[in-house]
């Protein structure tokens, strides 16, 4: 056999595992082992493009390596599970830079190639020259380093045509003539960079996940144009599943909020919500409770829904809520945890943080799920979550976020919202559910808020 036939058939092995360990990811009893399969697939994947003959020399192949085995091994302990999305954004990015300095290297090693060579390579530096800005952007936004909100001005529209138009010539004028291309090869690469930051600027606030996983998508697409540069199967196949998998969720998150994508792209979703009448502005008096209060109101409980979002991030709660959620189990109590689909600042946040400390995967229930019984729940308890509960969504057609389908934690017999404030969510609205008659806002740090009702319980 042929080292080029073992080197393809390892390929298609490791192409597999990749889609089997993307399959597992759908469910959190799988996730784990389905991450392990396709980074499996991907180490044999590197191992074999290494003996491939093509590679001259080794050693900036092992620094690379270990430079970059030291960061990521250092990220992935250190960084804080709140700023996953940014960490995200960063990988996309480095996505983006590594197919950019793909393609301007194989240009350099070869300046006489024919025009659909050229075309790829075109391609593969302008999608990773826009993946690349664009979520250097998305991670200034995401870490608070650049101002969150949407940036309009006017003509911005035509603005962005004019660039897609200069990158359109500037790519056939290089397609046409490679070999005296380097200086529109340049302005390519320059354009595409500012195209990548044109496009990520209007979009702010609640709209930020979708970029990040539009971003991922881009990443895949750029990985993809890589492949067919340096003539790699398996980086086509793996560039492609990224690509694909990047823009079904990206799908998926926009109908989670109910926007289509080119609303979510083009309309600078954070402007309005500071400037809608519906988004602030106090709308009457909300009712505080004590862990004392809450504690007879749980203990008569027959039905408990716990409603996470980002806050249960913050304070790190997941434990104790489990703890409190079993405490209430052998009370009698059906227990529940219903996770919104944009809960949290990344895609399965929420899924994450439970797993993470150990609740039962048959506790978790989708938003579809609970909200047509919503009305039979005893008690809601709304942990960090904001916006994923907001009965704007539903009630209020000025308010920024209507139309973005919500938990409706607002129909159960009794909502205890824990939070520190009656201050406002990642879209900066304000949530009518603090004043409804049925809510009762158990105000503190949840994590601290949780130990004070699992503390009455174990005291009772
Ligand atoms: P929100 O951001 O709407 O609200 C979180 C709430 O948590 C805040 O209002 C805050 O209130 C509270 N909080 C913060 N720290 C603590 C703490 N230590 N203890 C108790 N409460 C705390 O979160 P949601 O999960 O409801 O909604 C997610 C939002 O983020 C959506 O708008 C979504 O579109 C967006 N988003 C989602 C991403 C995703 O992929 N899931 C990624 C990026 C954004 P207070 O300060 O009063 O305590």
């Amino acid at each position: 056999m042929s080292l080029t036939l073992i080197i393809n058939v390892v390929y298609i092995v490791a192409s597999i595992m990749f889609i089997f360990g993307l399959k597992m990811l759908s469910s959190p009893a799988t996730a784990r082992r389905g991450n392990l399969l396709s980074a499996g697939g991907m180490g044999l994947a590197v191992i074999v493009t290494l003996v491939d003959q093509n590679i001259i020399e080794y050693q900036w192949i092992v620094a690379g390596i270990i430079i970059g085995t030291i960061i990521g091994v250092a990220s992935a302990r250190l960084i804080e599970m709140t700023a996953m999305p940014e960490m995200v954004a960063l990988l996309n990015g480095s996505g983006g830079l590594a197919s950019l300095l793909l393609g301007w290297s194989e240009y350099q090693r070869n300046f006489d190639i024919v025009a659909f060579s050229a075309f790829v390579i075109a391609l593969t530096a302008l999608i990773g020259g826009v993946t690349f800005s664009g979520s250097i952007i998305a991670w200034g936004k995401l870490s608070g380093k650049l101002d969150g909100k949407p940036v309009l001005f006017s003509g911005q529209q035509v603005v962005n045509a004019g660039l897609l138009l200069a990158i359109l010539v500037c790519t056939i004028i290089f397609a046409l003539n490679p070999a005296n291309g380097l200086v529109i090869f340049i302005v390519l690469i320059v354009l595409a960079l500012i195209l990548g930051v044109m496009s990520v600027i209007p979009i702010g606030g609640a709209d930020m996940p979708v970029v990040i996983a539009l971003l991922n998508s881009y990443s895949g697409l750029a990985a993809c144009a890589a492949g067919f540069v340096i003539e790699n199967n398996l980086l086509i196949v793996a560039g492609a599943l990224v690509g694909a998998s990047g823009i079904i969720l990206t799908n998926i998150m926009c109908k989670a909020m109910n926007r289509s994508l080119a609303n979510v792209l083009f309309s600078g979703f954070g402007s309005v919500v500071a400037t809608s009448s519906g988004a602030q502005g106090e709308q009457g008096e909300a009712r505080p409770i004590s862990a004392e209060d809450t504690y007879p109101i749980l203990e008569a409980a027959v039905s408990v829904v716990v409603v996470p979002g980002y806050g249960l991030a913050v304070a790190q709660a997941q434990h104790t809520a489990r703890e409190l959620g079993e405490l209430l189990e052998e009370n009698g109590a059906d227990v529940k945890y219903a996770v919104h689909p944009v809960a949290g600042r990344m895609p399965g946040h929420m899924n994450v943080l439970l797993a993470e400390a150990n609740v039962p995967y048959d506790q978790l229930v989708e938003m579809d799920d609970i909200n047509p019984i919503m009305e039979t729940v005893d008690v809601c308890m709304v942990v960090g979550a904001n916006d994923v509960v907001n009965p704007a969504a539903r009630e209020d057609e000025t308010s920024p976020l209507y139309g973005m389908p919500i938990i409706n934690v607002d129909k159960a017999r009794t909502v205890i919202v824990l939070k520190r404030s009656l201050g406002v969510g990642f879209a900066g609205v304000q949530n009518p559910l603090f004043f409804k008659d049925n809510t009762r806002m158990l105000l503190g740090d949840a994590k601290a808020s949780i130990q004070n009702l699992v503390r009455e319980f174990k005291e009772s």
